[in-house]
Formats: C-alpha cells, structure tokens, sequence
C-alpha cells in the first residue's frame, strides 16, 4: 500500500493568496495523473472554500491548507481560526447566505459538493471552521 504524502502551507488570510492556493493544489494534484476535467473541478471547489472571504470577516488571520493524497483519494483541508458557523448544516445549503447584498449567491457549499466526492464542515462559533473535501481521481 501506497503511504500517504501530505503538504501543509500556511497564509495570511488575504485575497491575493487564493490563486497561490488554487494553483498549490492543482500542482499537488498533477502526480496524481489527474484528468483536465478533474483538474478544473479541484480548483473550482478550492476556489468555493470561504476561509478568506469569511473566516476573518475581512479582518488578519491564518488559514491552513492541507493537500494530501492515499492511494487514489485526493483530500484538501482548509482551516482557519476566525469567527466559526453557528449551525452549518444551514450554511451548507443552497443559496444560503450571510451577506445576501453584496455579490455573494451562497452557492459556495453547493459547489464544492457538486465538484467534489465529499464535503465535511466542523465550525463552531469563535473557533473557526475547517473544511475537508475528498475526490477520488482517475478512473
Ligand atoms: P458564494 O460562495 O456563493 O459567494 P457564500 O460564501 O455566502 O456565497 P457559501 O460559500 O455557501 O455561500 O457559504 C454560506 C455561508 O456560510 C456564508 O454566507 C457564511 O455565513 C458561512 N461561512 C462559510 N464559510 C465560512 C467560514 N470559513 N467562516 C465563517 N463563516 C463561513
Ligand atoms: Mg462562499
């Protein structure tokens, strides 16, 4: 059986880290042999993951990213340490939003389900939220 590799990078919570994310993962992701549809789908669910937009309300704080792979399952982590969600089984549901004025449609859950195999949210008010997306890759 194949050890499990893993990669953890740490950022300030700023916008300009998200393509850094983004890309740090679909180059985690090419030893995996990956398909260009599986590809464009894990950057479309890591672009989703709310934990700059939403950790910190806008304000400074670190967010984890973990990639690793066992076998053929690629998981991708990303935590923060900021405001947490109250009841996330409603934060996760479509078209649900905090901020319903501003661009946000509240789809961000929805699409990392719909990219990924498995979306797993632990958040808790004042101790942040880390989300937990798994995708088997190659046929
Ligand atoms: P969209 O993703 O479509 O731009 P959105 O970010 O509001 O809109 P979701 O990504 O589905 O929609 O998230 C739903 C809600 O869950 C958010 O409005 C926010 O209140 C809450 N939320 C999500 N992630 C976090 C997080 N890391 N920390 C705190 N709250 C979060
Ligand atoms: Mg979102």
């Amino acid at each position: 059986m194949k050890k499990r590799e893993v990669v953890t990078i740490k950022m300030d919570s700023v916008s300009e880290n998200e393509e850094f994310a983004r890309v740090a993962v679909a180059v985690f992701l090419s030893r995996m042999d990956p398909t260009l549809e599986e590809i464009e789908d894990v950057k479309t669910a890591v672009s989703e993951a709310n934990a700059v937009i939403h950790g910190y309300q806008g304000g400074e704080g670190t967010i984890t990213l973990e990639v690793s792979v066992e076998e053929d399952v690629l998981t991708v982590l990303v935590q923060d340490e900021g405001v947490g969600i109250r009841d996330v089984a409603k934060a996760m549901e479509p078209m649900y939003t905090t901020a319903p004025d501003g661009e946000r449609s509240g789809m961000g859950f929805s699409f990392m389900e719909a990219f990924m195999d498995q979306v797993e949210v632990v958040s808790a008010p004042g101790s942040g939220t880390t989300v937990t997306m798994r995708k088997k890759i190659g046929r």
